[in-house]
């Protein structure tokens, strides 16, 4: 029999930010599972992105974070590769340019690298990468999404965050930052591995 009394598994997503842990409740949500951030975790010191791929990123904030609070965690490394800058700027895409740039100061800069760059050859993607760890600490699995498209010549819409005004997605015709939320939270990297690292997760959850 069913015990509708029972506590639901506690997760940690490896964020401070509540906004990123309700999208993955939502993205989720046949799941019964009690979302935590790091706050309400009790951690109150960043673990550091010291790796150079978003897959060494991930598993080292899932896999020290299970290990300090004892919760199955899940973490994430994202970012903006763009082919003509041999995948620039990756996992350094937060901290593009000078410290203290905006977001805005970012794109342009990526704007002006890529001034001379033709249409054919503005390929990009977001890419993201999550990671699942055990209370333990152990890396359990990991998957990665993307979302392709072309790096446009001027920024365009106001929606979204980073890098989103001036990723175009050719067969919407839109920029990521003119499309509206519920659209982008559907195709997004990050919606793309939720969706691959939704498997396992059910598995464990559901204590296998
Ligand atoms: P994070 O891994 O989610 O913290 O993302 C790292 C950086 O990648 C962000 O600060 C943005 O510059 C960029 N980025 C990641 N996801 C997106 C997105 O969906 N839109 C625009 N920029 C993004």
């Amino acid at each position: 029999m069913i015990n509708l009394s029972s506590k639901p598994p506690r997760l940690l997503v490896a964020s401070h930010n509540r906004g990123k842990v309700a999208e993955y409740a939502e993205l989720l949500g046949d799941m019964r599972v009690d979302w935590l951030t790091l706050d309400e975790a009790g951690v109150t010191e960043d673990v550091p992105e010291t790796e150079d791929t978003f897959r060494g990123n991930a598993t080292l904030k899932a896999t020290a974070y299970a290990r300090q609070t004892g919760l199955l965690t899940l973490a994430d490394d994202s970012g903006l590769e763009v082919d003509a800058l041999g995948g620039q700027p990756g996992v350094w895409s937060a901290r593009y340019g000078q410290p203290g740039f905006s977001s805005v100061d970012r794109y342009r800069l990526l704007l002006r690298n890529l001034a001379d760059v033709p249409w054919e050859q503005r390929t990009a993607r977001f890419h993201c990468v999550i990671a699942l760890a055990a209370p333990d600490g152990e890396l359990l699995g990991t998957a990665d999404g993307v979302c392709e498209g072309l790096i446009a010549y001027e920024p365009a819409g106001d929606g979204g965050f980073g890098y989103d005004p001036v990723f175009l997605l050719p067969e919407r015709g839109l920029t990521m930052a003119q499309l509206p939320a519920a659209e982008k939270n559907r195709i997004s990297h990050r919606a793309r591995a939720t969706v691959a690292i939704a498997p396992l997760l059910r598995r464990l959850l559901a204590g296998e």
